[in-house]
Order: structure tokens, then sequence, then C-alpha cells
């Protein structure tokens, strides 16, 4: 029992390790939160480029679609005219030529304007793609020890992510899954350590008689006031 205690209140110091190392390596350290930030907006207005140039490409395409289509219609309708029989059927063949004429020229602009913006889009892109490497490998230069902590703080999360697979293996699936259980519901903090008698997160001085069970390590015992598990180090009271 005292090596099940024991496991679990390593597993929650090394849970809780992981949690905060993880935290540390992905925030941005403060004297970098700026500098970072302009770099990633470079990075994403190249990405912003291309999706919106995608984008006018299929527009322009659809535009070009809708124009052969509509020429096809006029061509239609101007047969039409040519065959009518009276001027009743001839006013109504002019309208719909004219109507078709308009939608023409509306398409017709609309496609200019994408091939104006597809032709500008292109441009901005190219410039920024070509001075995108050259930023990239400044915005690497200026984090340069912040990576280096990273890959420390990989390594030391590597480490410590064996360990936890260690530990879990070696506590029975019940008492994982009510760690685990507790674990979430406390935040954290599942198994508290008894310091001078008391309860090391609540503070509430543990009852004699459940001192007794502990030190004699039997069973499970929670605290009565903040029901965590109770761990007792006899080196540490
Ligand atoms: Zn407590």
């Amino acid at each position: 029992m005292t090596d099940l205690l024991g496991r679990l209140y390593r597993l929650q110091t090394r849970i809780r390790f992981v949690q905060d190392r993880e935290k540390k390596r992905d925030t941005v350290p403060h004297e970098l939160v700026e500098v970072d930030r302009e770099y990633q907006e470079k990075v994403e207005a190249v990405n912003a480029l291309k999706t919106r140039l995608t984008e006018a490409e299929h527009e322009r395409r659809k535009a070009e679609g809708e124009l052969a289509d509509l020429k096809e219609k006029l061509k239609k309708y101007q047969g039409q005219l040519r065959a009518v029989q009276s001027s009743r059927e001839y006013s109504a063949a002019l309208n719909e030529i004219d109507g078709v004429e308009k939608l023409i020229r509306a398409t017709e602009d609309r496609f200019l304007e994408l091939e104006e913006e597809i032709e500008k889009a292109r441009e901005d892109l190219s410039a920024r793609e070509a001075s995108l490497p050259a930023e990239t490998e400044q915005h690497e230069e200026r984090l340069k020890d912040w990576r280096a902590e990273q890959r420390t703080i990989n390594d030391e999360l590597a480490g410590a992510r064996e360990e936890i697979a260690k530990l879990e293996a070696e506590i029975p699936p019940r008492d994982r899954a009510e760690f685990r259980r507790l674990l979430e519901k406390k935040h954290g903090l599942a198994v508290a350590l008894v310091s001078a008698g008391s309860c090391s997160a609540c503070h509430v001085k543990v009852r004699p008689a459940a001192m007794q069970m502990l030190k004699a390590s039997h069973e499970i015992i929670y605290c009565d006031t903040c029901k965590r598990i109770l761990y007792y180090e006899p080196a540490s009271s």
C-alpha cells in the first residue's frame, strides 16, 4: 500500500511537471511576443494571399464559363430575331437580347476585375514569398535561445512521459481510474502530502485515528475536509 501511495504521489508530481513544462514550452516569452506576432502576421499574410488567389482563380473560371454560356444564348436569340413572324415576337426577341447583353457586360466587368486582382495578388505574393526565407531566418535567430530551451523541455518531457507510463502500468487499473477521476476533480491535486500532521492541500489537521492508519498504510485514506488521498512520508513530518 505504501508503494501504491508512493507511486500515486510520484505520478501526480510527474503529471504536474509535464503540464507545467508544456505550458512553459508553448508560451512565447514576454520579450519575444511582439517580434513573434509580427513574424506570424507575415506568414499569415502569405497564407491568406494564397487562399484568396485560389478563390479568385476559381471565380474567374466560373465567370469565363458564364460568359461562354451567355454568348451562346445571345447567338440563339439573334437567330430567333431573324426568324420572327410578327412585331410582337420581334420586340420579345429584342428584349431577350438586351437582357443577355447587359449580363454579358456585367460578367465581363467582373472577369476583368478578377484578372486585375489576380495579377496584383500574384505580384504581392511573389514579393512576400521572396522575402519570407530571410525573415524566417532572422526570426529563428531571435528565437534561438528560446528554441534551445524548448528542445531541453522536450527532452525532459520525454523522460517524464516515460516514467508516467511506467508508473501507470504498475498501478492497478481501479486505483488508476480513481486517481485520474480525483485528479480531474481536484484540478491536478489528487494526492495531498501530510505535513506536520495536517493535509497540505486544505491545511486541516488529520484525525489521530486516520494518522495511525496512514502510518500503518493499510488502505487509502481520504482527507475528511478536502477528500483528497492523503500521502504520508515518514521523513517529511
Ligand atoms: Zn485536505
